[in-house]
C-alpha cells in the first residue's frame, strides 16, 4: 500500500457507492479543475423519514498534505463495512460499538469529499512534492512560478484582507497574498476557483449540514474558528460583518476581537476536546484544541483570510435563515512532515478515524 493517486481517489469512492447502494451515494461534483479533472464524494447514510444532519468532512485542498484523502476514504469504508456487517469499530484503544455505528449512518448523512484539489496533489505526486495550491494558471501570465491558487484562502470569509485587515497582519506570512508567485494566493475573487465552488455547491446542495471538519497536515491540532482574530464573547459590535472595523483586525492585543458567542465557544471546545480524546485513546496521541487564529503547532499568532471553516461557520451570521455549522480544521500527525511513511501514515489513519465522536 502506498498513498492513492488521484485516480485511485474518485475509483475509490465510485466502488464504495457500487458496493453499498443502499447506504451511500456516490456526488459527481460540477465544477472541473483547470486541469479538466473531476471530482466525487460520498455520502453515507439511510434514507429515514426522521430529520437529519450533514457532517461534511473535507480533505486535499493542500496538494502536499497527502494523507487526507486517504483518511476520508478509509473513514468512509469502516463506516459502510461496519453498519452491514453490524459490527462495531475498533481503533487501537477507541472503540465504537454497533450501536454506535447503526446510530451515526441513521442519524446522520456523512458526507465525505476526499481529494479538493485532485490538480495540485498529481502535480506533488509527480513533478514537486512540496506544492501547496491548485493548478490554475489564470493569474500566472505564462511564467511556471506564478501558477496556481490557494484554495483554502479563495473562501468568502474576510477574502478581501487589504481591506479587513490592519496592515500589519500580513507580516507573518501567513494571512492571504495577491501576489500570484505565494503559496498563499487567494485568487481573483472569492469562489474564483474550482475547488472552493465544489465545496459550496455541497453546502448548497446539503443545507442540514451542521458539522464539518476540513482535513488539513501536520502539527497534531483540532481547531475551530475564528481564525482572524482572538475572540472575544462580550462586544457583538466587534465583528466580520462591521466594517467599521476595516483595517484592525489581524494584530495581537489591539481593540479588535472577532465576536462568537459563549456558548458556540463552548461547544466548539466541548466537542474538540471528544475528538482529541478519542485520538488519544488510539495510541496516545495529543491532539491539541485550540482556536484557529492561535494555531499551537505554529507557535504564534496565525492570521487566516478566506479558510474554510470561518467560512463555513460564518454562514449563518450572514444569513440566519441558514443552519448553524460548527466547523473545524484539524492538522493530523504531530511528526512535523507533509510525508509521513506509509507505515506512519498507517497508524495516523486509525488516529484520525477513531475521531467520530457521533456529533448529532
Ligand atoms: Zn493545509
Amino acid at each position: 500500500m502506498s498513498f492513492l493517486n488521484v485516480v485511485e481517489i474518485e475509483s475509490a469512492l465510485m466502488g464504495l457507492a457500487s458496493a453499498y447502494p443502499n447506504i451511500s451515494k456516490l456526488l459527481t461534483l460540477p465544477y472541473f479543475t483547470a486541469e479538466g479533472r473531476q471530482s466525487h464524494a460520498l455520502v453515507v447514510g439511510t434514507g429515514t423519514s426522521c430529520p437529519k444532519t450533514g457532517v461534511l468532512v473535507i480533505s486535499g485542498a493542500h496538494a502536499r498534505e497527502w494523507g487526507g484523502p486517504d483518511i476520508c476514504i478509509d473513514f468512509a469504508a469502516d463506516l459502510l463495512e461496519a453498519y452491514t456487517l453490524g459490527t462495531g469499530l475498533v481503533y487501537g484503544g477507541t472503540s465504537y460499538s454497533a450501536g454506535e455505528i447503526k446510530s451515526i449512518v441513521e442519524r446522520l448523512d456523512v458526507i465525505v469529499f476526499p481529494d479538493v484539489n485532485p490538480a495540485g496533489r498529481h502535480y506533488s505526486q509527480n513533478s514537486y512534492a512540496m506544492w501547496r495550491k491548485n493548478r490554475n494558471p489564470a493569474s500566472s501570465g505564462g511564467q511556471a512560478s506564478r501558477i496556481g491558487v490557494d484554495p483554502n484562502r479563495n473562501y468568502d470569509f474576510l477574502w478581501d484582507f487589504n481591506t479587513a485587515f490592519a496592515p500589519g497582519a500580513q507580516a507573518g506570512g501567513t494571512l492571504a497574498s495577491a501576489d500570484p508567485a505565494s503559496d498563499i494566493f487567494h485568487g481573483t475573487a472569492p469562489f474564483s476557483e474550482a475547488e472552493t465552488k465544489n465545496v459550496r455547491w455541497l453546502f448548497d446542495q446539503f443545507p442540514h449540514i451542521g458539522w464539518f471538519m476540513d482535513i488539513h497536515s501536520y502539527g497534531g491540532d483540532i481547531l475551530h474558528s475564528w481564525g482572524d482574530y482572538a475572540n472575544q464573547v462580550t462586544a457583538t459590535e466587534k465583528n466580520f460583518t462591521n466594517p467599521a472595523w476595516n483595517g484592525q483586525r489581524g494584530l495581537s492585543g489591539d481593540a479588535y476581537g472577532e465576536f462568537i458567542g459563549a456558548c458556540d465557544l463552548a461547544k466548539f471546545a466541548d466537542v474538540g476536546n471528544a475528538v482529541s480524546a478519542a485520538i488519544t485513546g488510539v495510541r496516545g496521541e495529543t491532539y491539541a484544541v485550540a482556536q484557529s487564529f492561535f494555531l499551537p503547532s505554529w507557535g504564534a499568532p496565525y492570521p487566516t483570510s478566506g479558510a474554510s471553516d470561518d467560512w463555513a461557520f460564518s454562514r449563518y451570521f450572514s444569513d440566519p435563515s441558514r443552519k448553524k455549522v460548527a466547523a473545524y480544521t484539524m492538522e493530523f500527525n504531530r511528526v512535523h512532515s507533509f510525508f509521513p511513511t506509509w507505515a506512519e501514515m498507517e497508524s495516523i489513519i486509525l488516529d484520525v478515524d477513531a475521531a467520530y465522536s457521533g456529533p448529532t
